[in-house]
């Protein structure tokens, strides 16, 4: 039996940050959103193997609850703001991050375990 090539997590990563195949780095791995493409439309890798269920979901809540607390110290320290202002500015704020951040940790999510060879990858 033949050893199976190493696959590059690192790259993996970014390249599923950026949405794309986690294999060739030039295919969408992700469409309509948060939808996983079925397979790779330049290499033809099967992507619908994975399997990330909501740990997408609760990494992306972590990077802008890590993100929000620290700018809403900054902003409570250094100036006097009305409440009511930063909570709605703040909240539109989060939102926007989250939605973008979402589908890319998908992507990352789907990069891990296409290195790691985790469900049928
Ligand atoms: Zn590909």
């Amino acid at each position: 039996m033949q050893p199976e090539a190493e696959r590059n997590t690192q790259q993996a990563l970014l390249r599923g940050f950026m949405l794309k195949c986690p294999s060739c780095g030039t295919g969408k791995s992700i469409h309509r959103y948060l939808k996983v493409k079925d397979r790779c439309d330049h290499c033809g890798l099967e992507l619908h193997h994975a399997s990330v269920d909501d740990g997408p979901a609760y990494f992306t809540l972590m990077i802008v609850v890590a993100l929000l607390f620290p700018l809403l110290a900054v902003i409570y320290t250094q100036f006097d703001p009305e409440p009511l202002g930063v909570a709605i500015s703040l909240m539109s704020f989060a939102t926007a991050l989250a939605l973008w951040f979402l589908p890319r940790v998908k992507g990352m999510f789907i990069g891990l375990q296409w290195a790691n060879r985790l469900y049928g990858f």
